[in-house]
């Protein structure tokens, strides 16, 4: 599947094979019922991680990807746990965005405690704006992108939401998609070490979370976004009209 170039509407490029599950899975899945084409590029193949193996993490990724109905899921293999802003890995990132040409990112957001997660965000925001450059890695041969769009993923409450996406209708198959990881998360027949994230209360702390989310637009569960940008709003009425918690 990472070797054949599709074109996509819209990629999320996260740092460790099961970051975008964790982080947007149920605005991939409810852009896929929305017939959207989507992907996700993860930077690295999880190496780090004290659970599982790269090649068990690159067979649940696939697994992931088939729940989530991806029709492209790519590996950079840049070395986890020392994701940087170097010159190699913008070029990586300049080349996935030119064969795929996605309209929308969705990445971390450069606040994120984990320095591969801030480290990808910079990463993406600078590739995004090399790639429309026509002589940036001319010797690739691709042509120049127009640039697109990026909203990244929250985790810290210190940051406020720029939008919301109700993801009620797929939090089963966001949770399938984690699950799916099998090598990570709780299972009681492992004999792996514990970590903070294969404890069993891990899952329900994503499914809280997005529980949360939701409770600030009034909707079962939500991912949370936020742009840099200004957003350009055609009708303002569609758009406050939509229903909102004004305790949030
Ligand atoms: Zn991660």
């Amino acid at each position: 599947m990472g070797e054949k170039v599709s074109e996509l509407d819209v990629l999320a490029i996260f740092s460790h094979p099961d970051d975008a599950e964790l982080s947007v899975a149920g605005t991939l899945l409810k852009l896929k019922a929305q017939g959207y084409r989507t992907g996700v590029c993860d930077m690295t193949r999880g190496e780090m991680g004290t659970r599982g193996t790269p090649e068990i993490r690159a067979i649940e990724a696939e697994e992931a990807a088939a729940v989530l109905g991806l029709d492209a899921r790519i590996n950079l293999e840049l070395p986890d746990g020392q994701i940087w802003l170097t010159e190699e890995s913008r070029t990586a990132v300049v080349r996935v965005l030119r064969a795929h040409k996605p309209k929308v990112l969705l990445t971390t957001h450069w606040d994120d405690p984990h320095p591969d997660h801030a480290a990808t965000s910079r990463i993406v925001r600078e590739a995004a704006r090399l790639a429309t450059m026509k002589r940036y890695d001319a010797e690739s041969g691709q042509p120049a992108l127009k640039m697109p769009a990026i909203a990244h993923s929250l985790f810290s409450r210190r940051v406020v939401p720029s939008f919301i996406v109700d993801v009620s209708d797929f939090v089963e198959d966001k949770m399938r998609a984690i699950r799916a990881h099998s090598s990570q998360f709780y299972s009681a027949a492992s004999v792996e070490p514990e970590t903070r994230i294969s404890q069993r209360n891990f899952l329900h702390e994503i499914e809280q979370r997005m529980n949360y989310f939701g409770s600030l637009i009034g909707v079962k569960a939500g991912e949370p976004f936020y742009v840099r940008e200004a957003l350009n709003v055609d009708d303002p009425v569609a758009l406050l009209t939509r229903p909102m918690n004004i305790y949030s």
